[in-house]
């Protein structure tokens, strides 16, 4: 079992007293906080072995490629991905997703084509679809949802054709927690001939990935989500299709040779790095993947399971908030989205801030999914390892204070 109250010695925010309050931290699908060690071994990179990577010869350029490295071998094992060479580093989920629409989409999607996604994608796997489509004269087609709230697979099966190339699919979704089953869909979109793109930026902090078993050909996700720094992202591309993307940037690094008219590149993962990397944060990287194994994604899901299902139940008795999501708290992440009847999100989220619970409101960069669900903006509570039962009782208490102010 968990101890919780032990995990949250290990995090120095912890201390923080907003407005003289216990920090409540309930935005986590937004951002995580970070242990200690975490902290550490930021310092640990500059004091020890900061250098450019792969240029030179001497002692700390080896230590820094070395520890560049080692990053790549650790995301590879954390996410079971076959090899090194699949693993890039990029900012983050955004860019890695951009990453592919503007190699392989551009290149293999053609006039005619059709790119599925689901109506609770993220801006970052819609935007770049967008994109592609209107250069390419390609058509966005969009999977809706059942009605408990989960991606209709029937829907799904129904908008698949030889015409689809790609499915661009969440893992798990940021606003109502559900987690999609990628393996299902990877297995039939492939019948198709399409390519998947798994954004997993909420379900790699949060439960065992196998990219192995998902077997999709693209999955992108950002370490600050996971407890690691910002800045550092990370771009799955399975193994027999790295010969057909394109380098998205070009520059240094990533050359083998360059004449005046034109270069050959570097073998992959360097192919797809142009110019110096983040190596601090790939460094970084290695620490927050340590934090999260010794405590067992296992457990963090078990964890958060039970802190869905109390916050559900708690937060479903008050009969003046409505939850959106699934009814049950099966296959799905601790993201509880609702809103206050007759309250504005963001004045929600304002008294709940007064009580030093830090939740987040709006439409979460989720726009056609809160047209599909009709609100405007929910408020939304997303748990992580070092939330306990007392952050739901006080985030229950703070929303009866918000119901007793605009009654
Ligand atoms: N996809 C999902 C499902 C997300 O929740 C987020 C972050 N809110 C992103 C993509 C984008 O992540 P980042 O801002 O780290 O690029």
């Amino acid at each position: 079992m968990m101890d919780v109250k032990k995990i949250r010695e290990d995090f120095p925010i912890f201390n923080v007293k907003p407005h003289g309050k216990r920090l409540v931290y309930l935005d986590n699908a937004a951002t995580t906080q970070k242990p200690e060690s975490v902290i550490k071994a930021m310092e640990e990179y500059y004091e020890k072995m900061n250098a450019n990577v792969y240029r030179s010869p001497h002692y700390l350029s080896v230590l820094s490629t070395e520890a560049y490295e080692k990053a790549r071998d650790k995301v590879k094992k954390f996410v079971n991905a076959k090899s090194e060479e699949s693993i890039i580093f990029t900012r983050n989920t955004t860019e890695s997703i951009n990453f592919i629409a503007y190699t392989w989409g551009m290149k293999h999607i053609k006039e005619g084509d059709e790119i599925v996604l689901t109506i609770a994608e993220h801006h970052s796997n819609i935007l770049p679809w967008q994109m592609v489509a209107e250069a390419k004269g390609a058509k966005l087609k969009y999977v809706y949802l059942d009605e408990n709230f989960r991606l209709s697979m029937k829907d799904f099966e129904e908008k698949m054709s030889d015409r689809v190339k790609l499915v661009a699919v969440q893992h798990m979704s940021n606003v109502l927690g559900i987690i999609n089953p990628v393996e299902e869909i990877t297995q039939i979109a492939h019948k198709y001939g399409a390519k998947v793109l798994v954004d997993g930026a909420q379900s790699v902090p949060h439960m065992k990935v196998d990219l192995k078993k998902i077997n999709c050909d693209f999955f992108a996700f950002s370490g600050h989500k996971m407890l690691g720094p910002m800045g550092i992202g990370v771009l799955y591309i399975k193994e027999d299709l790295l010969d057909e993307v394109p380098p998205f940037l070009r520059g240094g690094e990533m050359i083998d040779e360059v004449y005046e008219e034109y270069s050959t590149f570097a073998p992959p993962p360097l192919k797809f790095e142009a110019g110096t990397p983040n190596v601090e944060g790939a460094y970084v990287l290695i620490s927050a993947i340590d934090y999260l194994e010794r405590i067992g994604l296992e457990n963090i899901y078990e964890h958060e399971a039970k802190l869905l299902e109390y916050g559900l139940e708690k937060i479903n008795a008050l009969e003046y908030v409505k939850t959106y999501g699934p009814m049950d708290s099966k296959d799905r992440g601790g993201i509880i989205s609702f809103n206050v009847e007759g309250v504005h999100p963001h004045d929600v989220a304002t008294i709940l801030d007064e009580e030093g619970i830090a939740v987040r409101s709006g439409h979460h960069c989720c726009q056609p999914l809160m047209r599909y669900l009709g609100v405007p903006a929910t408020v939304r509570a997303s748990f992580y390892l070092y939330n306990d039962f007392d952050d739901i009782d006080a985030l229950v208490e703070a929303l009866k204070k918000v119901r007793k102010w605009f009654k």
